[in-house]
């Protein structure tokens, strides 16, 4: 797996104040820009990777998918759920607060993304889309390595049993039930059996619920909160 780097933050070791304490990398939840902007040169330091290097998205809970080979600069940012590269030494983020975040990279093509996949993003298929992007760019699934990093997780992602019923039918690996036994949805699992049906073998999930973790942020948890950040990038 030479040369593939992901990395997931926690929310300590930047210098928001609460209720974004420390390190909100999310410039949309009403901290302050300069913290941000702050944090995020932090997180990336923190790395090794250049912070003029990373690429981030306007997600929307949507499906869409975009080709990038060089950051943003002046262009307005797109309102996209995924991002693919096949330039090396470019790092994708992706921001979450309970959503998944989901990294991959085939370290032989030289194809990266990164994928914002909350409930909607699953039902709408964000993930296949970003895997049949990396496909197109010369990616192998038998050769992509998938990271899952900290979300809600199925024994606390509590839904209305209309809703369950519809996320299983789109994925029925995300039917779940929470630890105190009404309908839930598991994000993570959903998004793992979209990938293992494409051929994606090489898969980790973080083992890390957001929602009980006092180390993440979680959205479901405090509403005005932090954002997380996935980077995926490749030597
Ligand atoms: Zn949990």
């Amino acid at each position: 797996m030479s040369g593939a780097h992901f990395a997931f933050t926690d929310r300590w070791g930047g210098v928001s104040a609460a209720p974004y304490e420390e390190l909100n990398l999310g410039g949309a939840v009403g901290d302050d820009p300069d913290a941000v902007r702050t944090n995020r040169e932090l997180a990336a330091k923190s790395l090794g990777v250049d912070p003029a290097r990373v690429v981030w998205m306007n997600q929307v809970h949507g499906a869409g998918v975009t080709v990038v080979d060089e950051p943003w600069g002046e262009r307005p940012v797109p309102e996209v759920d995924a991002i693919v590269t096949a330039r090396r030494g470019l790092t994708l983020a992706v921001l979450t607060a309970d959503c998944v975040p989901v990294l991959l990279a085939d370290p032989v093509a030289g194809v990266a993304a990164a994928a914002h996949a909350g409930r909607p993003g699953l039902v709408a298929g964000v993930v296949p889309a970003a895997v049949r992007a990396m496909t197109e760019l010369g990616a192998d699934p038998a050769r992509i390595v998938a990271r899952t990093g900290p979300a809600v997780c199925g024994r606390c992602y509590e839904v209305p049993e209309a809703m369950r019923a519809e996320v299983a039918a789109a994925e029925p690996a995300a039917h779940a039930e929470t630890s105190w036994g009404t309908p839930a949805v598991d994000v993570s699992a959903g998004v793992h059996a979209q990938l293992e049906r494409l051929g994606v073998r090489d898969r980790e999930q973080t083992p890390v619920c957001t929602l009980e973790s006092d180390d993440h942020f979680s959205y479901r948890r405090d509403r005005t909160t932090g954002r997380l950040a996935g980077y995926v990038w490749l030597d």
